[in-house]
């Protein structure tokens, strides 16, 4: 696995954040304006590839903090009483979640935003991680298939029942004793709530309970989304095949994707993902595997370099006949955020190939979700197109 993130005791995180503080008591007393700087990190950049110069390590330069400026004296204030928060938690060893920080001074903070700005700007000020500060997500994700592994002790086997849903851990760096008789992984772009009435179906345990009005309420919003991960539990996917299926629901959050890095990593399995044939289903699939820019400190431990883009591709339309009232057509903002997404240096860079994918979405200018798919068949997608695909690409390995 790359680097040792484990390593970082608390005891260490608790003396960088003495030595900080110190060196801001230091630009104080000598009467200096200048209070921090902090190493920006980006995840691509839109330059011509001869003039780019994105590295996953690297920063791109610094922003520096004084106290000039209102905004930044703000930034400040913010940072310092978050990073009290962080250090009382890690001095009692209590683990936190972002909106449990938030709600500790929310006028002051005024915004989830601003808590989250901070946490990202500590954790690059202290180079760590945001599992070192304690600050812990209850993910949103979720796993099914050939799949056994323990976390912080608890044992956890998906195998018993590889048709059925569990909450991707809380404590992902407390995932240990991995194992997997598995031949792939399969990262699907959405999951339903139609399993939310039938409990049956859903074996999550959670350690952590603190956002769980939030999460009973999402999943009701999350009942009128149209299912993938839902319609491959129905269909037995993974009891018909050896794989463990993953899904972040919508944009992945970082236990999700840190969760599908360990898994990647240790279990060294070739890694698909499905997803919509529109802009947002691409910039998911790039989230994965190139990291998101909010978090470009951390890329290096939460990109997939790995994972290979199974569908839905603009083709496929034609390929599997799809019928005109399934494509929609491509809004302005549709358009022009393809724009933006085919100017990212890293596509040039390592995969040119699905520059030339999305390109040719529009080029048709139409969209379509990957349940279109299962017009003509509910259950095409798990029987027919996905086998089809995983086949082709284990025995070619397109990209
Ligand atoms: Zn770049």
């Amino acid at each position: 696995m790359e680097g040792n993130r484990g390593s970082l005791e608390r005891i260490d995180v608790l003396r960088k954040i003495t030595e900080l503080t110190k060196s801001m008591i230091v630009e104080l007393s000598n009467r200096s304006s200048k209070m921090i700087s902090i190493d920006r990190f980006k995840s691509y950049c839109t330059n011509s590839l001869e003039n780019c110069c994105c590295r996953f390590n690297l920063s791109e330069g610094k922003e520096t903090l004084t106290l000039q400026r209102e905004s930044h004296v703000r930034r400040l204030d913010v940072l310092l009483r978050v990073l009290l928060i962080i250090q009382q938690l890690l001095r009692e060893n209590r683990h936190s979640s972002k909106r449990d920080i938030y709600y500790m001074h929310p006028s002051v903070f005024t915004d989830q935003s601003v808590v989250d700005r901070a946490i990202n700007d500590i954790c690059i000020l202290l180079q760590c991680s945001r599992h070192n500060l304690n600050v812990v997500s209850v993910g949103n994700g979720l796993v099914m298939g050939w799949l056994r592994f323990s976390e912080a002790g608890r044992r956890f086997d998906c195998i018993k029942k590889p048709n059925s849903a569990h909450f991707i851990p809380v404590q992902v760096e407390e995932v240990t004793d991995i194992a997997s008789p598995a031949d792939y992984i399969l990262v699907v772009e959405k999951e339903s709530g139609e399993g939310y009435s039938d409990k049956s179906w859903f074996h999550g345990s959670r350690k952590l309970n603190f956002k769980f009005h939030f999460d009973q309420l999402k999943y009701l919003v999350s009942y009128f989304e149209r299912p993938v991960f839902q319609r491959l539990a129905n269909d037995r996917f993974c009891s018909r095949n050896r794989c463990i299926v993953i899904t972040g629901r919508g944009y992945p959050d970082v236990p999700t994707r840190r969760f599908l890095r360990i898994l990647v990593d240790v279990l060294a399995l070739p890694a698909f993902c499905l997803v919509d044939c529109d802009p947002y289903g691409f910039d998911i699939l790039t989230t994965y595997r190139f990291g998101s820019m909010q978090m470009a400190y951390d890329a290096k431990y939460l990109r997939i370099p790995q994972l290979q883009w199974l569908g839905a591709f603009a083709a496929d339309s034609e390929k599997y006949n799809l019928p005109e009232q399934c494509l929609i057509p491509l809004t302005l903002q549709d358009k022009r955020r393809t724009e933006a997404l085919l100017q990212r240096c890293y596509l040039r860079r390592e995969v040119p190939q699905w520059r030339l994918e999305l390109d040719s979405m529009l080029q048709r200018g139409v969209k379509f979700e990957i349940e279109a798919l299962s017009v003509h068949n509910i259950s095409f997608l798990s029987e027919e197109y996905l086998p089809s695909k995983i086949k082709n690409e284990l025995t070619t390995g397109k990209f």
